[in-house]
């Protein structure tokens, strides 16, 4: 017994969790993926603070892998626009999203889809065409799209982005900053392209009601947005007491796990009925 006892002392720490390093996908898979349909899109709802009224989605793709799952945007985005991929990946990602933003409308559903743009789509002015054919193919008015660009990558030579974003603006595209507050290029680029919403990071919003460091620089963001007239959105709302500053500081949208995580097209009206009540 004794002797169990001390081997019970001695005996190691229990092994970390393993750290699974996360795989990154090959040129060629993702290719194929996009060609072969595996790349879905899933929708997270942003709400009104003020009303709770669903206002429109953020579209988030995801890689339905054959073999390892459900494979997440960090996975392949990246790769995808190191490799020339991004043009086809986005273009399919539009074709999708404005498609099932008819099908919502003819459902009765009245949504703005948002879509994520890379820095890498924004090379060439044919991109502008692609965004006007696509949504004009769909029947989409340009009014109920939003086209997110990340902050941190609005830098280096930005005139043909620049043009780019503008030319939307003016087909009357909705433009939004997306990560405010990690990139560095801000003010400058917020001075030059008229955006309609600024997305405050999640880094600077959860906890914030707690946070002195965060709450700072969600307050600033928030300001910035209200004296540039732009619609305000907090993401990464994720508990209650998040929800309870961005109605106390007066943010005008939410988007988080607390009201909901990224969903199918499919769960979407089903997900809005129980969220009225
Ligand atoms: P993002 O545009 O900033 O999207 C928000 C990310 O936060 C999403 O991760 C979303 O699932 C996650 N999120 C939502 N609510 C919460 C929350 O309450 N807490 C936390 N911690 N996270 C939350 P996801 O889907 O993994 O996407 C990661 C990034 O990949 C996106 O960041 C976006 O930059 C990029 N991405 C996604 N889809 C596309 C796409 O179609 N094209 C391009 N170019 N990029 C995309
Ligand atoms: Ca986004
Ligand atoms: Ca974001
Ligand atoms: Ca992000």
């Amino acid at each position: 017994e004794a002797l169990l006892a001390m081997l019970a002392l001695w005996a190691p720490p229990l092994p970390a969790k393993p750290i699974k390093a996360k795989k990154v996908y090959d040129v060629e898979e993702i290719g194929a993926a996009i060609k072969e349909g595996a790349l879905i899109n899933y929708y997270q709802p942003k709400v009104s603070v003020a009303s709770c009224a669903v206002i429109g989605v953020e579209t988030l793709v995801r890689w339905h892998h054959p073999v390892d799952g459900l494979i997440f945007p960090d996975q392949f985005i990246g790769v995808a626009e190191a490799n020339g991929l991004i043009n086809d990946l986005t273009r399919m990602v539009l074709t999708q999203a404005f498609a099932q933003e008819k099908k919502w409308q003819q459902a009765g559903l009245e949504l703005r889809v948002a879509v994520n743009v890379s820095m890498d789509n924004l090379a060439s002015l044919d991109f502008q065409d692609l965004v006007v054919d696509l949504a004009a193919k769909a029947g989409i008015s340009p009014h109920k799209v939003v086209l997110e660009v990340t902050e941190s990558q609005l830098m280096g030579d930005m005139r043909v982005s620049l043009e780019i974003l503008s030319r939307l603006r003016l087909k009357r595209f909705h433009l939004s900053i997306d990560d405010f507050g990690t990139g560095h290029s801000s003010l400058a680029q917020l001075r030059d392209i008229p955006f309609d919403e600024l997305k405050i990071d999640q880094g600077f919003v959860h906890h914030a009601w707690k946070n002195e460091t965060l709450r700072a620089i969600y307050d600033t963001s928030l300001a910035l947005a209200k004296q540039l007239n732009m619609e305000s959105v907090a993401e990464g709302v994720e508990d209650r007491d998040d929800w309870d500053l961005l109605r106390r500081t007066g943010c005008n949208l939410a988007q988080g796990n607390f009201i909901s995580k990224p969903l199918l097209a499919e769960e979407i009206p089903a997900w809005i009925e129980v969220w009225k009540q």
